[in-house]
Order: C-alpha cells, then structure tokens, then sequence
C-alpha cells in the first residue's frame, strides 16, 4: 500500500504519470521547494520516451529530434553533470524523392524558391521532418540552423536523467500507481487508496482535443544503402537514418527510424522497397509500431515546454 507522509510547511504536490513531461514537472515542482511524489500506473517509468535493447541496439518509436537549447534540453543540462551528446539532422542531406534535396544549396534558383515559399513540397517536406506534420515555425528555423538533433542516448537516455536526478533529491516515484480519480484534496487510486495533496498536476500524456495518430518503423541494417544521406523523404512519410547523423548510434550500420502519417507501415515499407533496395535481407533488428500518439497533453511536442 502506498502512504506518504508529507512534512510540515512544504506545499504538497502529486504528479500523475512518470512520462517526460511528469519528469520534468517534478523537477520544476521540487526546485521550487514544494514536496514532491510521482505517481506512474505502469511498472516501468518514461512513457511514450522508451526505448527496447534489442541484440545491444536501442530502438524508440520512431524517430525523435531535440530542440537544442529548448526548455527540455535546458532543463536536462540543469540537471546533468555531463551534457548530452547531440548532433544535428542537416536538411541539405535529406532527399525528397523525385524532387531533389530538401535544402538545395548547390541549386541557387530551387533556394531562391523555398525561400520565397513558392516550393509546396519542399515546404511540406520541411514541416514533416520538423514537426513529424505538426506546424512549428520554431522547430522549423531549428532545422535549417542545424539545432535539431539526434540525442546520442536516446530519448529514453533524457528520462534516465531527469530520473536519477529526482532520485537524488529524494522525490519518489511509484510504480503501479493508476489514478483514477482526482479531487479538491488529492488522488484515489485504482486500488481505492486515498492520497493527500494541495496540488495535483496530471502529466498522463493525453493529447488535447484529438489525437495525431502515426506509424514508426525502427530497423538496424547491416549495410549502409543510404550513403551519408541524412534521410529520405515522399509525401508523409519520413526514413531518418540516425548512424548517418549520430556517431554513436549502430556504428558499421545503418539505424532507418521511419514514420508514416498516414498509410501505416505499408506506407513506410513500400519507400523502403522504392529506395532502400534489398533492405528486408540486411535487417538486424526491427520495431514496428502502428498506431502511436504524437501530441502530447498540449497539443504539441515534448521539447518546446516544460
Ligand atoms: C513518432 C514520434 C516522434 C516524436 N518526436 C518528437 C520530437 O522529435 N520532439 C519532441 O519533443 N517530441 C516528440 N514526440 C512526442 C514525445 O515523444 C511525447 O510528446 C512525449 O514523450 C510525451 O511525454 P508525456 O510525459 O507528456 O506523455 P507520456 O510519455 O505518454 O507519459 C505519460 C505517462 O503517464 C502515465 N499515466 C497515464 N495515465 C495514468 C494514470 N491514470 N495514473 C498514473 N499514471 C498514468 C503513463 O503510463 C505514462 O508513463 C514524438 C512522438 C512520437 C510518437
């Protein structure tokens, strides 16, 4: 059974869900000296920010690129006596099939067009790789400036972070625990138990209004068949090859995190057997998720709030 005791005079705050966002609350939370617990239904912590060990290859849903210098990187920095290693995605690298580079740099006149937005779909083009869709003129200037970055620990690397760093100020964060209701005083949970708090902040990853829906493909290959490209883009769907851009990820091989808007993994399949020619006989390991939710409790991404 779960029971905390509060010490007197601190504000008492419960955060509901273990998730980056809940994370980094009870990081703000406890820095502003309030008396902190984290209540997480499942057994493991990190949310949607996980990654699976498949044969010593860490393979996430899907491709994740950090805001570098954005609030969650900020505050992951706070929190870290070593900073996280992070090497950007370069548009100039990423192919638009049938279209030529994302950032043409060698084509003046194809620039001069993007520039002037009068290039549809290298504008498209440019809002799925920054905002996997979602328009987010930051994330956006991020990616022509090279502030959009592969994390070389993984997106489950930041929540180990902001993990151990809440250990250390002894914030607990309990397992098991699913709030099912909340009120005026505290939380109930699913197993009936009742806690007290004068706050409660639900982090519980629901997205605001309706939910953006996509597909990750994540595959390790034994070979390198996008040679240097940074990825490959056609129409919504996306193959970021992380080995390309992060040294640390799959040396000797190629790491093709895909994600699709719409059509699935059939979708992301049918670019890989268009432009990654004999790829299903080079598979090292494979993740697949169909239906992931992107947004997340605001309606947006992870990194740009805190
Ligand atoms: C393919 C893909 C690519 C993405 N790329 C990026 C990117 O490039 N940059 C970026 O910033 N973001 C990106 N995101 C979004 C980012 O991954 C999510 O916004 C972020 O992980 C959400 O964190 P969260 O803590 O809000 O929610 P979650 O990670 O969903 O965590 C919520 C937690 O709350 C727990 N919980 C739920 N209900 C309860 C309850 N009743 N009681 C107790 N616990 C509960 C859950 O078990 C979970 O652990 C991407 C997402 C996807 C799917």
């Amino acid at each position: 059974m779960v029971t905390y005791v509060f010490e007197g005079g601190m504000k008492r705050v419960l955060v509901v869900g273990a998730g980056l966002q809940g994370l980094a609350r009870a990081v703000h939370k406890h820095l502003a000296k309030n008396q902190v617990v984290i209540l997480e239904k499942r057994e493991r912590i990190g949310g949607r920010g996980t990654s699976q060990e498949v044969h010593g290859f860490q393979l996430e849903h899907g491709p994740h690129l950090l805001l570098k210098g954005g609030p969650l990187h900020k505050m992951v920095k706070k929190v870290s006596k070593v900073k996280p290693s992070l090497w950007p995605i370069r548009p100039q690298k990423i192919m638009i099939a049938g279209h030529g580079l994302l950032y043409p740099m060698n084509s003046p006149k194809e620039l001069l067009s993007l520039k002037m937005g009068q290039d549809p779909i290298r504008d498209d083009a440019l809002r799925l790789i920054s905002g996997w869709g979602q328009d987010i003129p930051e994330r956006r200037k991020a990616l022509l400036k090279g502030k959009l970055c592969v994390v070389g620990e993984g997106w489950s690397g930041l929540v180990g972070r902001l993990a151990s760093s809440l250990e250390e100020v002894g914030v607990p964060i309990q397992p098991s625990c699913e709030v099912t209701e909340v009120r005026e005083d505290g939380v109930t949970l699913a197993n009936g138990v009742r806690i007290p708090a004068d706050e409660v902040i639900m982090a519980t990853g629901k997205p605001k209004g309706k939910p953006v829906k996509v597909s990750t493909l994540d595959i390790v290959l034994d070979n390198k068949p996008l040679d240097g490209l940074h990825g490959i883009i056609k129409g919504e769907v996306a193959i970021i090859d992380l080995a390309a851009i992060h040294p640390l990820k799959s040396q000797g091989n190629s790491h093709l995190s895909c994600i699709s808007l719409e059509g699935g993994i059939d979708a992301i399949e049918a670019l890989l057997d268009e432009r990654v020619s004999g790829w299903r006989s080079h598979i090292l390991v494979k993740r697949a998720n169909k239906s992931i939710t992107l947004t997340d409790s605001e309606g947006g991404l992870a990194d740009a709030r805190m």
